[in-house]
């Protein structure tokens, strides 16, 4: 519909009338099957008709402007995070809530690799986690500590571990979604939180991020809400696997 109303101008402008007429008919044509579309279900008051034939001829350019805004946000290229910082529960391993128990560490498919090819390619890693099971008694220090150590024996060494141990109400500066976490992990990787990107399974991952100043990706597994995913998209990433957060994140360039 828009391609015929921007010939119809191009043409009419052109001084090519014959080609702007059939432009200009076929824009006609399919905005006025817009407009039938959406004036059918009623109700059809003056009012409604003339709202719908003005917002019928306005809504195909808004559409294909924020369409091509779209596609050129996701296609510019972005540079390669410096370091990458991993959530820990349902993101480097199958969360068991409030896990005490060493043996009960599963690391999701794909893990192990992308560590490997990470710490082969000399980018930094590390993990960002929240266990306010600590804070409420249900972990001790050193339960965690056992836990944490469990997922380097499997999965490799981090440059950094960052865990916040506070409950909600405790109004610390690092729980997720607020920022500490990624600052401290960039600080003690050597890098900005500018050149981080946090990789995480839920909303709060993506925003403790983004008050960091990192970047954020979304690998949702069934258990992340549908808003958060949703927010995710227009704000940041989502991916669908743990390889292909770690390709964004490098800026989808050989590492
Ligand atoms: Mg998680
Ligand atoms: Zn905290």
């Amino acid at each position: 519909t828009t391609l015929g109303g921007a010939a119809a101008l191009a043409f009419a402008a052109a001084r090519r009338p014959t080609p702007a007429a059939f432009a200009g008919i076929a824009w006609l044509g399919l905005t006025a099957e817009f407009a039938l579309h959406r004036i059918l279900p009623g109700p059809k008051t003056p009012e409604e008709l003339a709202k719908m034939a003005v917002t019928s001829v306005l809504i195909p350019p808004a559409a294909l402007g924020h369409r091509l805004a779209g596609e050129v946000r996701v296609r510019r290229p972005r540079p390669a995070a410096r370091a990458i910082l991993f959530d820990r529960d349902d993101t480097l391993i199958h969360d068991e809530p409030y896990n005490n128990d060493p043996e009960l560490v599963r690391p999701v498919p794909g893990a192990e690799d992308v560590l490997r090819r990470l710490r082969a390619a000399g980018v930094p890693v590390g993990v960002v986690s929240n266990q306010s099971g600590v804070a409420r008694g249900l972990i001790t220090p050193a339960e965690l500590a056992a836990v944490n150590a469990r997922v380097e024996e499997l999965l490799g060494p981090f440059g950094t571990w960052q865990v916040c141990v506070h409950a909600d109400g405790d109004g610390c500066c690092c729980r997720k979604p607020k920022p500490g976490l990624v600052t401290r992990a960039a600080l003690a990787l050597g890098v900005r939180p500018e050149d981080c990107v946090l990789i995480g399974d839920i909303g709060a991952d993506i925003e403790a991020a983004r008050a960091a100043g990192a970047r954020g990706v979304l690998v949702p597994t069934p258990r992340t809400r549908a808003a958060e995913i949703e927010a995710a998209r227009r704000d940041a990433l989502v991916a669908g696997d743990l390889a292909e957060a770690v390709g964004l994140a490098m800026g989808d360039r050989a590492w």
